[in-house]
């Protein structure tokens, strides 16, 4: 079934790169990813050089790290759906950093999601455990939580357009990643989850996201419910984040 999926790698770059560092990183990949077909790219920069860059992207998409729920209003520092569907078509809602350190809540994650599907932005909903939550063997009941609130109340149809990134919360900038067998378990059961919730769960892509590397992407991805990697700090230089792409388009060796 994973061929019907086409892998996706996703750089998160978090607060890093200035408009001009942006450019540079963008010009060297397009250059290397010419002819490139194998796997899709996209990349979230900060907002202030996400419209910019649009004139650099030829292959790579472009999504925004963040959004607000509310279409307008006095919400100094946000930036709202319709603002962001004039320049992008995808936006990453509740990464582990809007959890946790803006304690984002998962009503407000569903509120976000609804409105990005609402204006025709594709969500990439982030779902993941905290250390003691898997060390509680609570994982699964997290995931599920997470994933149930994010979808709460959007039909099927609408629904069968997000992307789910599982990145668990001690997996994240701390060099430790999930094994391939950890991500693949709950690959599989997110899939699971989505069954009801979504018009058909094998068409919705789930990206792994902690630590992804070079060395550790060809045996993740090589999964068959890993549909490609959410990258955060391999995202920040050409060689790693390219290399991590050619990953994705090797035959599956599994
Ligand atoms: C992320 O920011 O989504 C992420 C997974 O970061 P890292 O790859 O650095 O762990």
């Amino acid at each position: 079934m994973k061929s019907i999926r086409k892998p996706l790698i996703a750089g998160n770059w978090k607060m890093h790169m200035t408009v001009s560092e942006g450019r540079d990183f963008l010009e060297a990949l397009e250059s290397k990813l010419s002819g490139q077909t194998g796997a899709d790219v996209a990349l979230f920069p900060p907002f202030t050089a996400l419209y910019p860059l649009r004139t650099v992207a030829r292959t790579v998409r472009l999504g925004a790290q963040n959004m607000y729920a509310e279409v307008k209003g006095a919400f100094t520092g946000e930036i709202s759906a319709p603002m962001l569907k004039e320049i992008t078509d995808l936006v990453l809602i509740g990464h582990s950093e809007r959890r946790h350190v803006f304690k984002e809540s998962d009503d407000l994650l569903n509120r976000k999601v609804k409105r990005a599907l609402e204006f025709g932005l594709q969500p990439v909903l982030c779902v993941g455990e905290t250390l003691d939550e898997r060390e509680s063997g609570a994982t699964m009941e997290r995931i599920g939580a997470q994933v149930t609130a994010g979808l709460n109340g959007i039909e099927k149809a609408a629904a069968q357009k997000i992307i789910v990134a599982y990145e668990p919360v001690w997996a994240i900038g701390t060099g430790r990643t999930a094994t391939p067998e950890q991500a693949q378990e709950v690959h599989a059961a997110i899939r699971g989850m989505l069954a009801g919730r979504v018009a058909d769960p094998q068409g919705i892509l789930i990206l792994y996201g902690g630590s992804v590397k070079p060395e550790n992407s060809a045996d993740l991805l090589s999964r068959p419910d890993i549909d490609g990697a959410l990258v955060g700090g391999a995202s920040l230089r050409v060689e790693p984040f390219s290399a991590i792409i050619h990953n994705a388009t090797q035959p599956n060796p599994a």
